[in-house]
């Protein structure tokens, strides 16, 4: 059968990694968090001390250290020149730096093009907020999730506790909003719906119910 890829862009928070890693696993296909990349960056950037304003500097870390992700039992590991980061690059310090380093046109350059050289052959769900519109616009299916912003922030609450992050509840929901806004202000690969994008509002929806209607979806693209 043939191999498709399915992009899936949104906000923050809006659930697209915990959806796309079902559907990755559901089909067989590779997992793509475009946004652990943007992310690996500004972790490294913060660790060797490039200031967030030297955009040459933040390319060049793309270039000496390799981002690379694998499959674990519950989602993936991201490594950055085979160090392990998965957790370090979650941090406050990171999320609320990282809407500043993708901004970049030449950092996303750098980025997309890895991204779109994962993707050249099929099979691969990768998310994030310009895949439907630029890493991948030939994309066979296209979904936008949207959430509320409480909701949202409900959702990032809950999984910090988890992890120990005590963030409180306004101060997450004020950090969304800002991201947002920064994310789908910048000038390049703004976040927006790709006109041929599946819009999907998953506030008061379970993860089932939203990797079923995306399931529909696609199973219909591949009959
Ligand atoms: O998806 P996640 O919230 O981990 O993404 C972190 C940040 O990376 C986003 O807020 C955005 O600034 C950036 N990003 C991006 N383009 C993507 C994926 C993420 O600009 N395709």
């Amino acid at each position: 059968m043939k191999k498709i890829n399915i992009a899936i862009d949104g906000p923050a928070s809006s659930g697209k990694s915990t959806v796309a890693k079902i559907l990755a696993q559901h089909y067989g296909y590779v997992y793509t968090d475009t946004g652990a990349m943007y992310r690996s960056i500004t972790y490294l950037a913060l660790k060797t001390g490039c200031s967030l304003e030297d955009e040459s500097g933040l390319v060049a870390l793309i270039d000496i250290y390799p981002i690379t992700f694998a499959p674990t039992e519950t989602g993936q590991d991201v490594f950055v020149d085979g160090t392990k980061v998965t957790e370090e690059i979650r941090q406050p310090e990171v999320t609320n730096a990282v809407s500043k380093v993708s901004a970049y046109q030449k950092v996303r350059e750098k980025l997309v093009q890895q991204q779109q050289k994962i993707a050249e052959n099929g099979g691969v769900v990768m998310d994030g907020r310009d895949i439907g519109t630029a890493v991948l616009p030939q994309a066979e299916v296209k979904v936008f999730l949207v959430a509320s912003v409480e909701e949202r922030a409900e959702r990032r609450y809950k999984e910090n506790q988890q992890k120990g992050i005590t963030t409180s509840f306004d101060t997450l929901k004020k950090e969304i909003e800002q991201r947002d806004y920064l994310d789908s202000h910048r000038e390049i690969s703004p976040l927006k719906q790709a006109d041929d994008a599946v819009r999907i509002d998953t506030t008061g929806m379970s993860i089932t119910e939203v990797v079923a209607a995306i399931q529909q979806i696609v199973d219909q693209k591949m009959e």
